[in-house]
């Protein structure tokens, strides 16, 4: 009898309800009782639509992020907030976004730090710890929703964040060591559980991903510390692991003295046999099986194949459920109305996937023939998408075996490329630059939700972006900015809109996923292999450099970014998804040379995203990533300058990789780090040109002239002026024409003193 259960369901609701809740409330349009009820309602149609499963999360639902959540329940929030007034709703804003809804200017502070959740596009709120942090219990939101749960019939399973993931998740303010509050944090832990077991609860799920990371020896005693101490509570506890392999920490999952251990049965398929045979036989295995990390069908069939010995082995020791919290996918299939249907057969959202879940453990507890049918449809839709000639296209996938390294170098060297690069462009030292998009202005949307809608026709669609094209051309004309952009008024997003010309490529409406609060991305869904039946970008550009002398820069998404930010196929490894997009943005690039264009930009904003969670797997990533960049890159003649951008701000440990590209020029965001970025190129020698951002764009403060000479003159302590650029740290498409004008202004005139006092 395989037990079902779910790790966490999306919350953010099918239509984002919960994003235009939050938002409403936040400008004070809606009262928190209405919040509250937005917030309950969606929790209860989740729990509904998990119903079929035997045990459903309570816990996972959060009003901005589940780390923030748990740092509540543990009491322990930044003591910047601690003595304000207001509700507790207003100081977990504060520490969320910086402010609560109706704070008076005394009361805003700075929002908490956040960093991506392991290797996902989730952003967390990053606990802050200092030596002295204490922690209080404060289990009132996880017990209310415990009991609200039981109230609806559901069979609840607590889901929390464990002490050691927690502590590794957060960040250590003076230096302290953060294993050293483990004794002040598992009390709290203990007691957290004795309450939740008061209000009824019978499993708890105390997540633990930090298991599938590389630990070390203190971390992996902290685990053993930390459940050993726990194991006196009243509940079973099922400790979850998830996004990768556990490897060294295997054994150590397996023999915690708990009731049970969930692994990532997608991603460490591998490892199941030997779980199977380290964990004690009184302990349930949780296997991951559904994956919770992509939209496609799971293979159903094959799946039953697995695990009908592992069934009968383990009997009710088994339990199934999707790999991790279905957070990272989308809510519902069904929402699609506009989906190519062959495509949308392919498919499984959150919901989809709850579904499968159950298909399988019905399966495994009656026999296959109680879901005969939903297992013929699914190999049907399953062999379709393997048959399909829209997925697989014999050309492209010549071209990729017929790549060699030849394909991603350059001719000559940087050194004899910059020589001839020089004479062609003419450039001033310390030339000024932007990193491409200019103000999305309220009329450039309202512009292309019109042409969406059928509206505006494509004509004059294209006049209106060609008279922004037009104005911003004027507009760095009259700052007397050295090398231009055309400003990127055309596109709604970087990655959406090159996913939009390739084939390959299918966009949902309602695919939404939480990237941060109410911040939700709708990732680009790449099923086939890729082709660029025609140019992309090349009249907009050729349009901005017949309005204007000075150079024009021509802007493309790069291989690796396109890649990190869409759902990509899951029959074919990354890296040859990845060979196919560089192939297709290497045609780019050379039709935009083959039209004049002398400076190429391949922004690769996301190529940092894509490392692996364990530090032994970078190299072979960034060995195919950089390679699919060069191949997309390094196909132009020496006289063409080839920039990237790169908006992170760590480059400490790729800084080998960074050289590798090859880039003539990289431009990467430096200001808030007062320069100190630089250090590692400096001491790397990293040959090419660095335009170091001046300029931090997240801020809608205006830089002065003087600033920027300041920052300049500590980039020239580290890079020779002659190889240093002048540009903002990123785009500037959220920024204002009003902040933006004179920001640049005084950028440009800090180039001229500089120029001046060389
Ligand atoms: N060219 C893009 C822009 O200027 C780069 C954005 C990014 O790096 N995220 O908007
Ligand atoms: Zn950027």
């Amino acid at each position: 009898m395989a037990i079902t259960h779910n790790l966490g369901f999306p919350r953010i609701g099918a239509k984002r309800e919960l994003k235009f809740a939050l938002e409403a409330y936040w400008k004070g349009q809606t009262k928190e009782a209405e919040l509250q009820q937005t917030g309950a309602e969606l929790r209860q149609l989740h729990w509904q639509q998990q119903s079929g499963l035997n045990w459903a999360p309570v816990g996972d639902f959060s009003f901005y992020d589940q780390v923030l959540d748990t740092s509540f329940t543990l009491g322990h929030l930044p003591e910047r907030v601690s003595n304000l007034a207001g509700t507790e709703l207003d100081n977990y804003f504060r520490v969320a976004r910086g402010r609560a809804v109706n704070d008076s200017a005394c009361q805003c502070v700075h929002a908490g730090e956040m960093t991506k959740w392991f290797d996902t596009n989730y952003h967390y709120i990053v606990p802050e710890f200092t030596q002295d942090t204490e922690f209080t219990l404060n289990p009132a939101r996880l017990i209310r929703q415990l009991q609200e749960a039981k109230s609806q019939g559901v069979n609840a399973k607590p889901v929390i964040i464990g002490p050691v993931t927690y502590l590794w998740l957060g960040k250590s303010k003076d230096g302290c060591d953060r294993l050293q509050l483990l004794d002040k944090l598992l009390p709290v832990y203990q007691a957290l559980l004795q309450q939740l077991a008061d209000a009824g609860a019978e499993w708890v799920q105390i997540d633990e991903p930090a298991l599938v990371t590389e630990l070390d020896r203190n971390w992996q005693h902290a685990v053993n510390v930390a459940y050993h101490q726990l194991k006196a509570a009243p509940v079973k506890l099922l400790v979850a692991t998830y996004f990768d392999e556990l490897r060294d920490n295997l054994k150590l999952a397996c023999e915690l003295p708990v009731a049970g251990l969930h692994i990532d049965a997608v991603r460490a398929r591998t490892e199941v046999v030997r779980v199977i045979d380290w964990l004690p036989s009184h302990k349930v295995l949780s296997l991951g099986i559904i994956d919770g990390r992509n939209i496609w069908k799971s293979d159903l069939t094959e799946l039953l194949s697995w695990l009908e010995p592992i069934s009968q082995k383990l009997g009710e020791r088994l339990w199934l459920a999707p790999s991790c919290s279905l957070l990272h996918v989308p809510v519902d299939l069904t929402a699609e109305q506009n989906l190519d249907s062959e495509i949308k057969n392919w498919l499984a959202f959150a919901q989809q996937k709850i579904d499968e879940l159950s298909t399988l453990a019905t399966a495994l507890n009656e026999g296959r023939a109680s879901v005969a049918e939903k297992l013929a449809q699914n190999r049907d839709a399953l062999a379709g998408r393997r048959a399909s000639d829209r997925v697989h296209n014999p050309t492209v996938q010549e071209s990729v075996a017929k790549i060699t390294p030849a394909l991603g170098k350059r001719a000559s060297s940087y050194s004899k490329r910059t020589a001839k690069q020089r004479q062609q462009l003419a450039l001033p030292r310390y030339p000024t630059t932007t990193i491409g998009s200019f103000p999305q202005t309220p009329q450039i949307r309202k512009d292309r939700l019109a042409f969406k809608q059928g509206e505006l026709k494509l004509d004059e669609y294209q006049n209106r972006m060609r008279t922004e094209i037009e104005y911003s051309v004027r507009e760095q004309e009259a700052l007397g900015l050295d090398v231009l952009v055309h400003g990127e008024a055309e596109r709604n997003d970087m990655v959406e809109y090159f996913g939009e010309q390739l084939e390959g490529y299918v966009f949902s409406q309602f695919g939404w996923v939480q990237s941060y609060g109410s911040r939700c991305v709708k990732p680009p869904i790449l099923f086939g292999d890729i082709t660029r039946p025609h140019t992309m970008t090349v009249e907009w550009i050729r349009y901005a450099q017949s309005l204007t002398d000075k150079p024009m820069k021509g802007m493309l998404t790069g291989p690796v970014t396109i890649l990190n930010w869409s759902f990509v196929r899951d029959d074919q490894p990354r890296s040859e998804t990845c060979k196919q997009l560089a192939l297709a943005i290497r045609k780019e690039v050379l039709d935009l040379q083959a039209a004049g264009v002398n400076i190429i930009q391949i922004d690769e904003a996301a190529l940092r995203e894509g490392l692996p969670l364990r530090q032994s797997q970078w190299q072979e990533y960034l060995t195919w990533a950089v390679e699919c960049f060069r191949i997309s890159a390094n196909g132009v003649k020496d006289e063409t300058q080839i920039h990237t951008h790169m908006c992170y701000s760590e480059f400490n440990d790729i800084i080998d990789a960074i050289a590798h590209m090859d880039a003539d020029v990289i431009t990467i965001e430096t200001s808030r780090s007062d320069m100190e970025l630089l250090d590692v190129f400096d001491s790397f020698k990293y040959p090419n040109e660095i335009g170091p951002g001046v300029y931090d764009i997240h801020s809608p403060n205006i830089p002065s002239e003087e600033h920027i000479v300041n920052l300049m003159g500590k980039a020239r302590e580290r890079i020779p002026a002659e190889r240093l650029w002048i540009n903002p740290d990123c785009g500037l498409k959220t920024r204002q024409w009003d902040e933006v004008r004179p920001a640049l202004q005084n950028m440009v005139s800090a180039a001229k003193s500089l120029r001046n006092s060389a």
